[in-house]
This record gives structure tokens, C-alpha cells and sequence, in this order.
């Protein structure tokens, strides 16, 4: 037998024996020492990218602009990450995670209080965007109004933006008050992927299923991307994977700015 030949791995569902850093150990679905992902199909971590992933996010992360206004956005070079998700998704916490700072991206316990599109310059060579959240059942239509012409917007005239990571808390899945937004990223034409949030509160069971689900309901929408990541940002499972797929976008070290 080739020793370096692919073993055979289920490809669907999330590893459900995973360390804090989202690696791993000896698991009952897998011969030991076998490292798993907490990505969805499940795929290998590229060791070399994740460590450029991990000194691109330990770079500092320097607040650039927020803004409600569509027309007040910052200019354009940097490649763009845009995150965003209903308010109280776990956004700004998975965001602090991401670039190991408590406070950059405002955690509030308030729902639909930010409303603004943060931007964040992390090294000189990625954008960071926070998006702000929607869903909020108590949000008055002028803001639902606000909020849809800010984010339909930037996701239309952004050329510099890469990728959507679009937040769904893990024990929920992809529900009603998320559908105005996938139509609007699939009008946009903008390639974007579900990260899921709170895996810590979520239920094995749920988390093995969960991928089959996101995908057939997102089967229909053509600029959804297939890979789906699950992450925690209480107990940091993840968060290093993430790390890894987002530093493709970033500028190559020699050509930061
Ligand atoms: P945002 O409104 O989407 O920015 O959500 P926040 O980041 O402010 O989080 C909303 C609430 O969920 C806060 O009480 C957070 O402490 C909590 N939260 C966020 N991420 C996680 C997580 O990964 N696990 C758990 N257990 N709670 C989380």
C-alpha cells in the first residue's frame, strides 16, 4: 500500500474531539495521532500558511474609519475581509479572537447598537471590515433602510474585497433573517463563506449535522463558497484555521503598505 496515499475521510461534519487551538488529538474517528479540522469538508491545515496566518493576525491592527454613511467609506488598496452576521451572532468577539485583542472590535451585550462599517488595517496588508449586524427585531425601519443601503453598497462597489465571512451562530444555522443578505451577496457577486460562531454552546450531534444543512440551503445561492469553518472565540476553536484561509488574501509581506 502507498503510505502516502490519502486516507479516506468522512466528508461531512466537524471533528468533535477538538483541542482549544482546533487541532486534534487521538480520536475514535481516526487512527491516533491523526489531526483533524474544524473545517467542513474537512481538509488538511497547510502548516506554512498557517503560521504566515498566524504572524498576519499578531500584526498590529490599526482602526482606519467607521462610518454610516455609504458615501464617507475610506478609500480603496488593501485587500478587503468583510465580516458580518445578525446582531449578537458572536461578530465582535470573533473578530477580537482573530486578532487577539479584547477590545478592537466593540463586544456589546445590546443588540443593534453598532450600525457603522468599521475598518481595520492589520499590518499593511489586509483590510479587516466589520459589517454591522442586522436582524435586530426592536430596530425601527429607518434603520433596517440605513443599514440595507450601507451594506448593499459596499458589497457592490468594493473592488477590493476578497471574501465575505458570513457569521451564523452554530446552534442556530441559517435562518430567515439571514436571507435578505445571502441575496444580496449572491447580487453582489461577491464570494463569501459561513464561519460559524459559538461552537462551544453548540450540541455534537448538532455540529456533525449542521454542514449538510448550511450547504443544502445554500445550494441555490451561487457566490456562496463550500467551505465552512467553525470556530468558538470562547474557547478558541478554529480560530488558527481561519487564520490560515484568510491569509491568502493578505499582500505578501514584501508588498505591504
Ligand atoms: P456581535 O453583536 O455579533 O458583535 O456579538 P458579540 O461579539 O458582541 O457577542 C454577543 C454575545 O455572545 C456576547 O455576550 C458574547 O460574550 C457572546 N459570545 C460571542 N462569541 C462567543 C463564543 O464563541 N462562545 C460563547 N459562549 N459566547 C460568545
Amino acid at each position: 500500500m502507498d503510505d502516502h496515499a490519502p486516507r479516506r475521510r468522512r466528508l461531512t461534519g466537524f471533528s468533535s474531539r477538538m483541542s482549544a487551538d482546533g487541532r486534534c488529538g487521538p480520536s475514535p474517528s481516526g487512527p491516533p495521532g491523526t489531526t483533524f479540522s474544524p473545517i467542513a469538508p474537512p481538509r488538511a491545515i497547510d502548516g506554512s500558511l498557517a503560521e504566515v496566518g498566524r504572524r498576519l493576525f499578531a500584526a498590529e491592527a490599526r482602526f482606519i474609519a467607521g462610518t454610516v454613511d455609504p458615501s464617507a467609506l475610506p478609500p480603496e488598496g488593501l485587500p478587503e475581509i468583510a465580516f458580518v452576521g445578525r446582531s449578537n451572532v458572536g461578530k465582535s468577539s470573533l473578530v477580537n479572537a482573530l486578532t487577539g485583542r479584547r477590545t478592537l472590535a466593540r463586544i456589546s451585550d445590546t443588540p443593534g447598537r453598532t450600525r457603522q462599517i468599521n475598518f481595520f488595517d492589520l499590518g499593511g496588508r489586509l483590510m479587516l471590515v466589520d459589517l454591522p449586524g442586522y436582524g435586530y427585531a426592536k430596530a425601527p425601519k429607518s434603520a433596517v433602510r440605513s443599514w440595507t443601503s450601507l451594506v448593499r453598497y459596499y458589497l457592490q462597489t468594493r473592488a477590493a474585497l476578497r471574501r465575505v465571512c458570513l457569521l451564523i451562530d452554530s446552534r442556530h444555522g441559517v435562518k430567515e433573517v439571514d436571507r435578505p443578505l445571502l441575496h444580496m451577496l449572491d447580487n453582489a457577486g461577491v464570494s463569501y463563506q459561513v464561519v460559524l460562531t459559538k461552537a462551544d454552546k453548540a450540541g455534537k450531534d448538532q455540529l456533525a449535522s449542521l454542514p449538510d444543512k448550511i450547504r443544502a440551503e445554500l445550494a441555490p445561492h451561487v457566490a456562496a463558497h463550500p467551505e465552512i469553518h467553525l470556530t468558538s472565540a470562547l474557547d478558541r476553536r478554529g480560530i488558527a484555521e481561519l487564520r490560515e484561509t484568510l491569509a491568502n488574501f493578505a499582500l505578501p509581506v514584501e508588498q505591504s503598505r
